[in-house]
């Protein structure tokens, strides 16, 4: 019986891979750079090669292996495996599940960067032991994946989990998607570097003024230094997020919110207020017993959070 499980994260700059046992055990793991210019042909004979120097470092064979889970950034055709867009490899409906498929003759399952993230938090990192987890990123953007009972809740066609476009404003700045104060064009990374510099004038005092280039980096970097125009604008960042949060703490009821992606790292210049008006908009019953923790698996979310996937989805 097939007990190991496989986990692939692609990434615009790097293919990560790993391999677990069916202890959790990660055996070997395997990193090299994606190389996007060599488009989708080499780059999945790329992919491969890792499924198969993973399988090699750590003595397994393809049989022992149940299912592979895959991290894909773009616009996914989930159940059928298919990459429709990510304009940063210059993929266009590339079949991904059929070709990994095809080559090992493994179940082989497909997930976005932030649902896949959810999960490896939830299976490995600060969500462990929750049974009914939000995970929320902000980084360039600002995304979310929702797990219930170790599973990825995907809604009627696999689009849930979209909170980066919550409306927060509806008179605010213009999004990526076309509407307007959207929760993502207010906090993200971009979005805190924008407003920094907006009212920047207004603040000559601001240690933001020494910079050549303002993004979020700079503006965590002066509030650290104790700048206080920096702070106000991570706030204001914060509390909207808080304010999306608290919704969605109203509508799913979770035990567990877990925040990740760049700006996270902020650490309490955004948690404190964050949690602040989350516990001012939360209604009482569903803030008992409720965690908010920053998340932990860093860097290996990916491909931790793909093997999460396979195993998530390849139970029999
Ligand atoms: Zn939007």
């Amino acid at each position: 019986m097939s007990t190991h499980f496989i986990g692939i994260d692609l990434g615009g700059t790097k293919i990560a891979t790993g391999i677990v046992n069916s202890k959790d055990e990660l055996l070997a793991t395997v990193k090299v750079p994606t190389q996007a210019e060599d488009g989708w042909e080499i780059i999945t004979r790329r992919m491969g090669d890792t499924i198969a120097e993973v399988m090699q470092k750590s003595g397994v064979q393809a049989n022992d292996v149940r299912a592979i889970g895959v991290c894909s950034p773009g616009a996914l055709d989930i159940p059928n495996g298919i990459v429709l867009r990510s304009p940063n490899l210059k993929w266009y409906n590339i079949p991904l599940k059929k070709i990994i498929e095809e080559r090992f003759n493994i179940p082989t399952y497909f997930d976005n960067d932030a649902n896949v993230a959810g999960l490896g938090e939830n299976r490995y990192g600060a969500g462990i032991g929750s049974k009914h987890m939000l995970y929320m990123t902000v980084s360039t953007g600002i995304g979310g994946g929702i797990i219930t009972d170790g599973k990825i809740y995907h809604g009627a066609t696999f689009g849930a989990g979209e909170i980066g476009h919550i409306t927060v404003d509806k008179n605010g700045p213009l999004c990526g998607c076309g509407n307007h104060g959207c929760i993502e064009a207010i906090a993200s990374g971009p979005a805190i570097a924008r407003n920094a510099k907006e009212r920047l004038k207004e603040h000559p005092e601001s240690l933001l003024n020494d910079y050549s280039n303002i993004t979020a980096r700079e503006v965590s970097e002066a509030a650290q230094a104790g700048d206080q125009y920096a702070k106000d604008v991570i706030e204001t960042a914060a509390r909207n997020i808080g304010l999306v949060l608290a919704g969605l703490i109203n509508t799913l009821n979770p035990d567990c919110v877990v925040v990740g992606g760049g700006v996270s790292h902020m650490g309490e210049l955004l948690f404190k207020p964050m949690i602040a008006e989350v516990k001012e908009r939360t209604i009482n019953p569903f803030l008992q017993n409720l965690k908010i923790l920053p998340a932990k698996l860093g860097g290996d979310v990916g491909v931790m959070g793909a093997i999460a996937l396979a195993q998530s989805e390849g139970k029999v």
